[in-house]
């Protein structure tokens, strides 16, 4: 160690001082930098030697000299932004970003910049960015730039980089009609249209190849390098990617929601925790910056209702007698994301004056039959005695089924017993009957009544059709999901002009249009599908993947959680093409602007995996793929490569404190 500080202060008094370089600002930079961790580590004994050396890509780390002139030559100043071409090691970067304020580096080697990105961010730089493409094209999105240094030498200074210079900034490029030697030249730009060049001696970098620069024949590069992109390095570049949840910049893919109603997040399993914290950490952002004022979930009304009272501050609803989410599969909604973010929703609330723009948490699935007749019968009873005496005999039909309802479901199939439809529908006639006197006194109860009441006639026809093929019960529960989406929306109405906008938080089975997947050829329709045929363009349907980890999930319907291991993903899947991405976790844009070339590719059918509350990896490929066109299934996609599994809440464990309520309870 102390040894490379000794060869790094002879390097800067003999081959920077002795040459005339004085600039302390420069030299304290390089003398901030370990070069040696930048080269290949066969080498690392030269890493101060006076020369260029080899790494990968048959590319070199430049000369330390020839990088302390370039900097030099840059003027540059503390609050300078600065853009380099020719990330190379990433050793020039590092020697930037010890001056200026910000670096954008450019690579045209993958293999360079995946490289030089986790070493950089590994040394601890947090103000360097590298992007993997063609330099002489700049960084548009970034510019403009005070400062740009080329690290390689062209035909030209490409016109890009002198448009993306600031008025005052300075370009220094190696420019000469040779492939390997060129002179370098300091371009500043002076006015909008006008700059000045000066010459500053002869030298000598690999060649710069690209749009505005020697192409790759000319430069004696192998022309294997012009095999056309693969498709994970299309992806790798045509989306955006994060290290973790709480850092993601979301801003890109909350300007293309752009003024979408309705955005509908959905889940690859509904076990793994990051998929919950993604989908908050969206949903916050669409409350706070966009004025989203619903959160619709795939759980039952009556549960997501608790956390409804729960987020407006209000006692707990004396006609909710059940504890929400004791249904299996309990860890679905009571796991620590949800509750972390339910916290969230109370906390913004309370910062709401105008009520209207108070958030509501809904839920659109239909489970809850007997505590969807206990709250009927519970809210009648209050608002009306006579007529819950009534509803009381309609629903009596159902109770026997009500804690099992399958059962009644394979009843019906032999017809021994009276269905129980016509009962269920009067009951929920009466209500509505109703309307304007109940809601005259509560408005948001009777709505809850009358949701209550809906899920009860269509949870009657659900249960009722479960056994029969030609009549499919998933149609069924969509087609309700999507009624109390909209029932939902023309409750909350407008508000200062504006539709009432809302999230959905649901698998990616019910949220990824069916027309696109195996679903639609069953005759299965979803929620996506019933949502983009409503509301046309005014959606946005965001799926989830992962390729490995863990997930929270029973071996068969009511049995236990378990942690268990997610296999890696299937030869043929999406998600293994999306783990072949040289990056973690991204959010890829299915639509504009996504190319139409990597689009074309990704409509291709593949196998697409779908965990649910239960997951058989024993028998995965049959119990858990199926076959889907992401980029219709889809507007956009958000790719966590490892997941792990949600922590459930324990409720005996909370019992005690009001702290977690509703969850405690
Ligand atoms: N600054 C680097 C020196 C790298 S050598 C360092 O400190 O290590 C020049 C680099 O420019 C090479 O890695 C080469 O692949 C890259 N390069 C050449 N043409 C390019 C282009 N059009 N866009 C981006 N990088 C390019």
């Amino acid at each position: 160690m102390s040894n490379f500080v000794e060869l790094k202060r002879q390097m800067i008094e003999h081959q920077m001082v002795a040459r005339g370089l004085r600039d302390e600002q420069v030299l304290a930079a390089v003398n901030a930098v370990p070069r040696e961790k930048f080269v290949p580590s066969d080498l690392v004994e030269f890493a101060y030697h006076d020369a260029p050396l080899p790494i990968a890509a048959r590319q070199t780390i430049s000369q330390p000299y020839i990088v302390a002139l370039m900097i030099a030559a840059l003027q540059l100043k503390a609050e300078d932004r600065v853009l380099e071409i020719g990330t190379g090691s990433g050793y020039a970067a590092a020697v930037l970003a010890e001056i200026a304020a910000e670096v954008y580096t450019v690579e045209r080697h993958k293999i360079l910049a995946d490289s030089a990105r986790s070493r950089l961010v590994e040394m601890g730089y947090t103000n360097i960015e590298v992007l993997f493409g063609d330099g002489t094209l700049g960084w548009q999105s970034q510019a403009p730039f005070d400062a740009i240094a080329v690290a390689a030498g062209g035909p030209e200074v490409p016109q890009s980089l002198k448009e993306q210079l600031a008025i005052g900034g300075r370009l220094v490029i190696p420019v000469g009609d040779q492939i390997h030697t060129q002179k370098l030249l300091r371009i500043r730009r002076i006015s909008e249209t006008d700059y000045q060049e000066e010459d500053l001696g002869a030298v000598h970098f690999v060649p710069l190849i690209g749009v505005s620069g020697w192409e790759e024949e000319e430069a004696g590069e192998p022309t294997k390098a012009k095999v056309s992109t693969s498709l994970e390095e299309l992806i790798y570049q045509s989306s955006e990617h994060f290290g973790s949840v709480e850092d993601v910049d979301l801003d890109k893919l909350l300007h293309r929601i752009g003024n979408s109603r309705l955005v509908l997040l959905g889940e690859a399993s509904h076990g793994s925790a990051e998929f919950y914290e993604m989908r908050a950490r969206i949903t916050r952002e669409l409350i706070e910056k966009k004025g989203f004022t619903i959160v619709a979930v795939e759980a039952d009304w009556p549960d997501a209702s608790h956390i409804n009272h729960f987020i407006h501050n209000r006692s707990p609803d004396p006609l909710l007698v059940d504890a929400p989410f004791s249904r299996f599969p309990t860890w679905m909604w009571a796991n620590q994301s949800v509750l972390e973010f339910c916290h969230w929703l109370k906390r913004f609330n309370a910062t709401v004056v105008d009520k209207d723009l108070a958030v509501g948490f809904y839920g659109l699935d239909l489970y809850s039959l007997n505590s969807s007749i206990e709250a009927v019968l519970n809210y009648l009873q209050e608002v009306d005695p006579e007529t819950a005496e009534l509803a009381r005999g309609r629903y009596g039909c159902l109770t026997p089924w009500a804690n099992d309802p399958s059962i009644y479901g394979q009843l019906m199939l032999n017809k021994q017993y009276k269905k129980c439809e016509k009962e269920v529908l009067a009951t929920l006639r009466d209500l509505l009957k109703q309307r304007l006197a109940y809601s005259e006194a509560d408005g948001q109860r009777f709505f809850d009544a009358e949701q209550n009441a809906r899920l009860v006639a269509n949870a009657e026809r659900y249960y009722r059709t479960l056994y029969y093929a030609e009549q499919n019960s998933w149609n069924q529960r969509d087609q309700h999901m999507f009624d109390t989406l909209q029932s939902i929306l023309k409750f909350r109405g407008t508000v200062n002009g504006v539709k009432s906008k809302a999230v959905i938080w649901e698998h990616n089975s019910h949220i990824g249009d069916a027309r696109a997947t195996q679903m639609s050829a069953r005759g299965e329709l979803n929620l996506g599908q019933l949502v983009r045929e409503k509301y046309k363009r005014d959606n946005y349907l965001i799926g989830f993947g992962t390729d490995h980890g863990t997930v929270a999930a029973a071996s068969e319907w009511g049995g236990p959680m378990e942690v268990k291991q997610v296999q890696p993903a299937h030869i043929d899947s999406y998600e293994r093409l999306f783990h072949q991405v040289p990056t973690d976790n991204f959010i890829l844009p299915l639509i504009k602007p996504l190319q139409q070339n990597v689009r074309r590719k990704l409509l291709a059918e593949r196998l697409e995996r779908a965990i649910g509350v239960i997951y058989r990896p024993e028998s995965e490929l049959q119990s858990h793929y199926f076959y889907a066109s992401l980029a219709r299934q889809f507007d956009e996609y958000i790719w966590f490569d490892e997941t792990r599994a949600v922590e459930p809440l324990s409720r005996q464990q909370n019992k005690a404190g009001l702290e977690t309520f509703p969850f405690g309870i």
